[in-house]
């Protein structure tokens, strides 16, 4: 008989029999999971809201019992269900799941699997909270939220009206008396939408995003309003089934069990999963899901992995956090919102203030963000921040996190975020230069701009000294060890002082020492930047050492505004900010006892040595070398006067091609493209034995 039919039939009944109701209770949920689970409208709305009244008709008229109640559609609807929250314990503890976050973290997480070949599987993560829920006799028993993973909160009443829940589940008939489920509780994009329209139509406010308002929404005391809310629940795990017939097992295979409580109509991940058994599949997988999300009619916030044999698991096993036999794939948000607790003016090695922001920790790109700089006084003004106030944090290119956008969620805003007058370390007034967003403190001697300077100078944009990180500075600088730039150079001598420091052994200060010593072999280049001159980064230190042929550091107290302005490279204001630096009479004397802390190279050191040789030549590096690293080679190029640029085209004039050279060496070869090859580039770098191609090119 067709659900049409049968709908009629029952219609026509006047005088029910309690059999009556059971088929027409079953009708119903028949009709649910084809609309809910499967998608299928079978019947007219009008015809369906008939069958439903119906339903509620005959439940008042007959003698029915609480058991043959439980699993009626009506229950959805049962007026005046109030939720008391309490406390459940899981059975099984919900842990939460480990992160991966790029191809790298899959490979670690698959590797981690050991040698055994596996089939994963992998599913949408749905943006949503997460639900135990229960069934005892075939029945819908019990929701528990995750709470803190081992204990939960009860919110059986609300999760009972979620229109795609069934109610009742033949689980029975694989010999299964208790069930546990895992699953997640989400809006839809569209219903999320709509939702938001209807309640800005009423004047109320707008809902933020749709996982709070699931978890929002679990959380209310009146069913009946929970009910208006568009939730849907997907399950994607068996937690636990208590059949003990072997004849009845379930499969043990996660997509198979899926698919399995899928038919019988539980809505799980069935039609989503993917399986796969290598890396370079799940990858495939990853890329597949990361062009569909945006499309996706559920909002998605990752994707989840599984080893499919569930008889693997327990062998797996979990951390006390996570399970190891599953990773969550978390794709790179763009932008997440956080909260302004505090702001910190933290003085620079120039003196600039920088306010700083101590924001609510936020997940962001694989990240917790929990600073973030301000810049300056015209950016706070720009977004009127206020203590208190929500941010819109995004990811500037890859790494560094900015502010977008900020609002006040609340009626009683927090104070105004305010530049402070003078500097919070020496408390001298602070000063605004003209056409300058920055404020600076002028105090020469300002402690909190010393250390700066000093951790700078050691820091690896500058010197590079291995293992002289801030937190050491701060402490010799703290403890009167390090008071000036030349002192780091004579630590040796304070070696028995250093030891007795707290948190440092004499292993740490021999190597620290070590590291301080061949510091003194560092090129000038970078003797130049470890000064902090503002304005002057390599680029800059660089391009003088070319055009003006400096030999050592001291030098640099001799240069002229003439003679800097004649460089190409080097700018008006960069110039000054050198001579600046230079005219300063306590520059002069530090500069010439710096510059005897250095072991000067002789004219034949690379770095020292320019030309023309490669003047005007587009270069392309590949590859490794094993004598010098890619950056150093870098700087020898643009020592020559060359380019060095990415990839590899006609225009190219030559590819330095490394071990485990990809691509470009082909391209470079195809092309007819000149490539020069490990052992000539090192004795040309190593022993300035220009290689004859070079040669050759220059001589036509
Ligand atoms: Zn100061």
């Amino acid at each position: 008989m067709s659900p049409l039919q049968r709908t009629n039939n029952l219609l026509a009944v006047v005088n029910p029999s309690t059999q009556d109701y059971l088929d027409l209770k079953k009708l119903i949920s028949n009709l649910n999971r084809a609309y809910y689970i499967e998608s299928k409208s079978v019947i007219d709305d009008e015809l369906y809201d008939a069958l439903f009244k119906q339903l509620i008709a005959w439940e008042e008229k007959l003698p029915l019992g609480d058991e043959q109640l439980a699993d009626s559609p009506s229950q959805k609807l049962t007026e005046n269900l109030t939720n008391s929250f309490h406390k459940v314990r899981h059975n099984h503890p919900m842990l939460s799941l480990s992160n991966a976050f790029d191809d790298s973290d899959l490979k670690r997480f698959t590797e981690d699997m050991g040698a055994q070949q596996t089939d994963y599987v992998i599913e949408p993560k749905f943006d949503g909270v997460s639900i135990a829920v229960h069934y005892e006799n075939d029945v819908f028993v019990q929701a528990i939220t995750r709470g803190n993973g081992e204990t939960g909160e009860d919110v059986t009443n609300n999760v009972k009206t979620l229109r795609n829940l069934p109610l009742s589940l033949p689980l029975s008939r694989f010999g299964i008396s208790r069930a546990e489920f895992r699953g997640e509780i989400y809006i839809r994009k569209a219903a999320f939408d709509q939702l938001n329209k209807s309640r800005l139509e009423e004047g109320l406010d707008a809902f933020q995003n749709s996982r709070n308002t699931a978890s929002g929404s679990l959380r209310l005391k009146d069913a009946q309003t929970v009910r208006s809310r568009p939730l849907e629940v997907v399950f994607f795990q068996c937690v636990h089934c208590d059949n003990q017939d072997p004849a009845k097992k379930l499969d043990k295979d996660h997509n198979k069990q899926m698919e399995l409580l899928y038919s019988i109509g539980l809505p799980t991940t069935h039609t989503y999963i993917k399986l796969s058994n290598t890396v370079e599949s799940l990858q495939e997988v990853v890329d597949y899901w990361k062009n569909k999300r945006e499309a996706f009619p559920i909002g998605i916030d990752g994707l989840v992995i599984k080893v499919n044999n569930t008889s693997l698991h327990s062998h797996i096993g979990s951390t006390g956090h996570h399970p190891k036999w599953a990773t969550a794939f978390k794709f790179t948000a763009a932008s997440v919102e956080s909260v302004l607790e505090a702001v910190d003016f933290q003085v620079g090695r120039t003196g600039v203030l920088t306010p700083v922001a101590k924001i609510q920790p936020a997940p962001l790109h694989g990240v917790i963000v929990r600073n973030i700089s301000l810049h300056n006084q015209d950016f706070i003004d720009r977004l009127n921040l206020h203590i208190g106030d929500t941010l819109l944090v995004v990811r500037a290119g890859d790494v560094i996190p900015y502010i977008k956008d900020s609002w006040s969620t609340s009626k009683r805003r927090g104070r105004r975020v305010e530049f402070p007058k003078e500097c919070p370390a020496c408390y001298s007034p602070i000063v605004r230069e003209e056409d300058s967003a920055a404020w600076l403190c002028p105090n020469a001697h300002c402690q909190a701009k010393k250390l700066e300077q000093l951790q700078y100078f050691v820091s690896k944009t500058a010197l590079d000294i291995d293992g002289f990180g801030r937190e050491i500075m701060k402490l010799f600088y703290e403890k009167g060890f390090v008071t000036s730039r030349v002192d780091v150079f004579s630590l040796y001598e304070r070696r028995e002082g250093l030891v007795s420091l707290e948190g440092l052994g004499p292993k740490s200060i021999d190597k620290l020492i070590a590291s301080i010593e061949s510091s003194r072999k560092q090129s000038l280049w970078r003797q130049i930047v470890s000064l902090g001159i503002p304005l002057v980064g390599p680029q800059t230190a660089k391009a003088i050492i070319k055009h003006l042929k400096l030999r050592t550091l001291e030098e640099v107290s001799l240069l002229t505004l003439d003679q800097l302005v004649e460089i190409h490279d080097v700018g008006e204001k960069v110039s000054q900010s050198i001579v600046d630096f230079s005219n300063d009479s306590n520059s002069c004397q530090e500069l010439k006892e710096l510059s005897a802390c250095f072991d000067h190279g002789d004219a034949s050191n690379p770095e020292i040595v320019s030309s023309e040789l490669l003047a005007s030549k587009r270069v392309v590096i590949t590859g490794s070398f094993d004598f010098a690293s890619r950056n150093e080679i870098k700087e020898f190029v643009e020592m020559h006067g060359g380019v060095v640029s990415g990839s590899v085209s006609k225009n190219t004039s030559v590819v330095f091609v490394g071990d485990k050279a990809g691509t470009k060496a082909d391209k470079a070869r195809n092309l007819g493209v000149p490539i020069l090859e490990t052992q000539d580039l090192s004795a040309w770098i190593q022993n300035n034995n220009i290689p004859t191609i070079l040669k050759i090119e220059d001589s036509e």
